[in-house]
């Protein structure tokens, strides 16, 4: 081993800040080849019913540095952890087996599915979130996370509109990662859905407090393309939720819960452009089409 290589693979695993009472822990060769680090989280279960991960959830951080979140994702009794993290520099450490149940996104729905634990791939990036001055995300660090979702993606045989956010999941409790997350760069390299946001325009808008079918309509086109949102005709907090949710991811330069010409005609656009068999069929557009 040369001398350079050596320095390089000290600086790789300088500082990485194992929490402590993880030393006793059994360790496992990572899913990812690019997983540079296995720290391993007790806080895991079984997937039920046999469920294989055909899912990505997306999550940040969301506190003020790398030592505390390790220690929040990989400590017996914090009741949460996830499958991955991507820290700043890129470096990618895996703390729950994919074949495992991973506890990152809580009480959370997607297309029908309560159990979103259980059918998805959980990966925090580090990122000190809303609450702390949200930072950018370095591209060195989107980069990572591309490269560890394509190869999830390809040996998961994960679709690109099953890679979603913890506010698509969670959108009344959860803005992470929120709406810097770079997610055009991820589409640009075959992660994730997306079309390229309608410009945003003056004219007339959807939002709190309004009753008509324009709003039956939206929540339809939201619970079609997956979000888990009640369709009642009237545009209520938690429809102002969904809908901010939904900007967050699909139309960041303006997140503000009111459903305007821009957020309905991307809407519009990726619900065509989704392939047939991933458009859902929401119970109450069944019924109302009675
Ligand atoms: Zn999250």
């Amino acid at each position: 081993m040369s001398i350079a290589s050596e320095g390089l693979d000290s600086k790789r695993h300088r500082a990485l800040p194992v929490p402590r009472g993880n030393a006793g822990m059994k360790t496992f060769t990572p899913d990812s080849s690019i997983a540079s680090d296995v720290i391993p989280s007790p806080n895991y279960g079984e997937r039920t019913k046999g469920r294989v991960p055909d899912m990505i959830v997306l999550h940040y951080t969301g506190m003020p540095d790398v030592e505390g979140a390790l220690a929040q994702l990989c400590t017996a009794g914090t009741e949460v952890s996830a499958h991955y993290i991507v820290l700043e520099d890129g470096r990618i450490v895996q703390c729950v087996p994919e074949a495992k149940r991973a506890w990152h996104a809580g009480i959370s729905t997607w297309a029908g599915e309560e159990d979103v634990n259980s059918c998805s791939i959980g990966i925090e990036i580090v990122n000190r979130g809303h609450d702390w001055g949200y930072p950018d995300f370095p591209l060195r660090q989107v980069a990572a996370v591309i490269a560890l979702c394509r190869g999830i993606m390809l040996r998961r045989n994960v679709l690109s509109h099953r890679v979603l956010a913890h506010s698509d999941v969670a959108p009344g409790r959860k803005k992470d990662p929120g709406e810097k997350f770079p997610w055009h760069s991820l589409a640009n390299s075959g992660v994730g859905h997306w079309v390229h946001p309608a410009p945003i325009v003056r004219g007339d808008t959807l939002k709190l407090g309004i009753i008509s079918e324009e709003v039956r309509d939206l929540q339809q086109a939201l619970a079609r393309y997956g979000y888990g949102v009640p369709i009642t005709g009237k545009y209520d907090g938690p429809t102002t939720e969904v809908v901010a949710a939904f900007q967050r991811h699909f139309r960041p330069a303006r997140v503000d819960g009111i459903a305007d010409l821009s957020t309905l005609t991307t809407l519009h656009a990726l619900l065509s452009s989704l392939p047939p068999e991933a458009v859902v069929t929401p119970p109450a557009a069944v019924v109302a089409a009675k």
